[in-house]
């Protein structure tokens, strides 16, 4: 993907019972890297039950290689790649965390974020914790060791009680010396699902992971679920009876594969759906359609199949364009969509366009895109974005601007249409968005403002926080 100013907040990746885990863990994380590009880690169980780690900072062919591999021994692991959206970047907060601990070592990882971390952490803190890192995610293994429990007492109950605790987006994974325990908020905001492996089982943020390494799907994890997995199989408990199934919309928009299946609705399809209703509620009359590489792919496909009009490739990604491009001055960062996006200007000279994109956070990258198609000759472009207004930011993982840099949040569609330069705008509506997933229990909150959880500050706290 190229950045749009639009970061997911991790990916997570577990494998249970099955030779080589930390290898097999190693390629699904590949799979996931879509997911954070900051750092990434793995944990294994060795023979002798004890837990080794290799992490750091970068992309997964980066911080591993054969020797460092070689050292993640067993039959049991868990990764993790990452975007921070919660505390700082920096190698303490590059997950697997681990932690050794005199009722036994585990490792955990984290996708999401909680929403009442602060007054956790400060309940925490005031009883002695002494945290290792500023990231959220801490806090789940600090809340399950808070209390002295029985040596071989059942590890569920502090885990349930901990996950009752906290509130947000989450899915975590634990590692104990035996088991993996499979956590989903109550929400669930974030997917994840449950393959089959080799006798053993895998785990994986999104199901495009699970066929890389040639796991079964079996399930996804449900909203407030905890599934256990060890040498008795699979066990599931329900930590929480709340349901309010809010996923994020914003998944199957732009963070998740188009090969991942979420909740049996694969993602290309969903987003070419959208493209077709987006089509039947914003026609245009237009020359070609072109769709803003990669993401908006597969809506593009969908609004050219239903309105007949061809599907060119007016615009080409430069894949190599990594996330340690160095734009030393002002001038060159100016240029920086243009180094990741180019116009085929043969295709475009001349012609009235369709731009399909999937969303519009702060608006910067539409306008360069669509002045780069007119500088390359483009007589005419009207952009179809394929999902509702984005009106407000996310508490819940995924790092999407203040309020006041949203380019939707105080404007009309006139004067969005007007700042981003096009001869004409359209979204997508909430109904649409229903309709492309035959599904209604999404969040939406960056659309309409309805959080489905509590936030934990006033809501003129977050609003001065944002500065609006
Ligand atoms: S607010 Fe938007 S991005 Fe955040 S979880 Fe909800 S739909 Fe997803």
């Amino acid at each position: 993907m190229y950045n749009k100013e639009l970061n997911e907040g991790c990916g997570v990746f577990g494998v249970w019972g099955v030779p080589h885990a930390a290898e097999v863990t190693y390629y699904a994380l590949h799979s996931l890297q879509h997911r954070g590009q900051e750092g990434c880690g793995i944990v294994s169980v060795n023979d002798e039950g004890w837990l080794n780690r290799v992490k750091g900072q970068g992309l997964v062919t980066e911080v591993f290689n054969e020797d460092n591999l070689a050292t993640l021994q067993g039959n049991s692991a868990i990764g993790h790649v990452r975007y921070s959206t919660h505390g700082a970047g920096g190698i303490e907060n590059v997950q697997p965390l681990l932690f050794r601990h005199n009722s036994g070592d585990f490792a955990l990882v984290h996708n999401g974020n909680l929403v009442n971390s602060a007054q956790l952490r400060k309940y925490l803190e005031d009883r002695g914790s002494l945290f290792q890192s500023t990231s959220d995610s801490e806090i789940l293994a600090h809340l399950i060791k808070k209390e002295p429990v029985e040596r071989n007492g059942p590890r569920i109950i502090p885990i349930m009680e901990a996950l009752n605790m906290i509130e947000g987006a989450f899915v975590f994974i634990i590692m104990t010396q035996h088991r993996l325990y499979i956590c989903r908020d109550k929400y669930g905001f974030r997917p994840f699902s449950i393959g089959k492996l080799n006798g053993g089982f895998a785990v994986s943020s999104e199901t495009c992971a699970l066929s890389t390494i040639g796991a079964e799907y079996v399930r996804d994890v449900e909203p407030g679920e905890v599934v256990t997995i060890d040498h008795h199989g699979l066990r599931t408990r329900m930590y929480s009876d709340y349901q309010r199934h809010a996923m994020c919309a914003m998944e199957y928009i732009y963070f998740a594969r188009p090969d991942s299946d979420i909740e049996n609705v694969n993602v290309h399809a969903f987003r070419k759906e959208t493209g077709k209703i987006l089509w039947q509620e914003a026609p245009v009359d237009a020359d070609i359609v072109v769709g803003v590489p990669d993401s908006s792919l597969s809506a593009a496909s969908g609004y050219a199949e239903a309105s007949g009009l061809p599907n060119e490739m007016g615009l080409i990604k430069n894949k190599y364009i990594g996330r340690t491009f160095i734009q030393p001055s002002q001038e060159m960062r100016d240029k920086g969509v243009k180094m990741k996006l180019s116009p085929v200007q043969s295709i475009v000279c001349g012609k009235r366009i369709v731009l399909v994109d999937d969303s519009i956070v702060r608006g910067t990258t539409s306008l360069r895109i669509v002045r780069m198609l007119r500088a390359a000759g483009a007589k005419e472009v009207h952009l179809r974005i394929a999902s509702p207004m984005i009106k407000n930011p996310c508490f819940y993982g995924v790092d999407m601007s203040v309020h006041k840099e949203l380019l939707c949040f105080s404007r009309t569609l006139e004067e969005a249409c007007k700042a981003i330069e096009a001869d004409s705008l359209a979204f997508l509506s909430e109904e649409g968005l229903f309709k492309a997933g035959h599904r209604a229990d999404l969040c939406l909150a960056c659309f309409n403002g309805d959080y489905p959880t509590a936030l934990y500050s006033s809501i003129e706290e977050v609003k001065s926080e944002h500065k609006f």
